[in-house]
């Protein structure tokens, strides 16, 4: 969803997705307010975090959705993918289990989201190399395979967490032009 704002040029909802545990909820605080929790705890209230992006002369807001732990029993409602412009889909390169449910998650969003809307692939934890299940090539054909891209990112590091929005972002932009 797009929608015009007085302030901003244009308001772009973004979705989190992938299983519980997969780090969704610290790469929105990462990236909106920099910040990581080491402890594991589920969202409860916070719906959405939002920023301000500049792409060239316009101003934008970012609102993203975060699950508020509603995953954990597949629970996920037609309103969370109301309307969304762009989603992450975010595994653990750590857990294999994390990676095979990537197919349903897709199936998901292409059922309750808009046609076509664009989605990032993401392998979090990154920074956990030596625990590594989900070799990058894996990933790699399977986003192909969907046409999707893929990124790695570390929560924890910040790394590649800006890059993983900016993707999206820049998909999202790309697909009304
Ligand atoms: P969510 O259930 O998908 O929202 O996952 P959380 O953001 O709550 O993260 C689950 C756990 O993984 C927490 O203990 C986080 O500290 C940890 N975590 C998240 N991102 C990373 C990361 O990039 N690297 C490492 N090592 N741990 C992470
Ligand atoms: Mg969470």
């Amino acid at each position: 969803m797009v929608t015009i704002d007085e302030e901003f040029d244009m308001v772009i909802k973004l979705v989190l997705i992938g299983d519980t545990g997969v780090g969704k909820s610290n790469l929105l605080s990462r990236y909106t307010r920099d910040e990581f929790n080491s402890e594991s705890k589920t969202t409860i209230g916070v719906d959405f975090a939002t920023r301000t992006i500049q792409i060239g002369k316009k101003k934008m807001k970012t609102q993203i959705w975060d699950t508020a732990g509603q995953e954990r029993y597949r629970a996920m409602t037609n309103a969370y993918y109301r309307g969304a412009a762009g989603a992450l889909i975010v595994f653990d390169i750590c857990s294999l289990n994390s990676f095979d449910s990537i197919g349903r998650w897709l199936q998901e969003i292409r059922e309750y989201g808009d046609p076509g809307v664009p989605i990032v692939l993401v392998g979090n934890k990154f920074d956990l190399k030596h625990l590594r299940q989900v070799p990058i090539s894996t990933a790699e054909l399977f986003a192909h395979e969907n046409s999707l891209k893929y990124i790695e990112t570390s929560a924890l590091l910040n790394s590649n967490v800006e890059s993983a929005f900016q993707f999206l972002i820049t998909e999202i932009i790309n697909s009304f032009s």
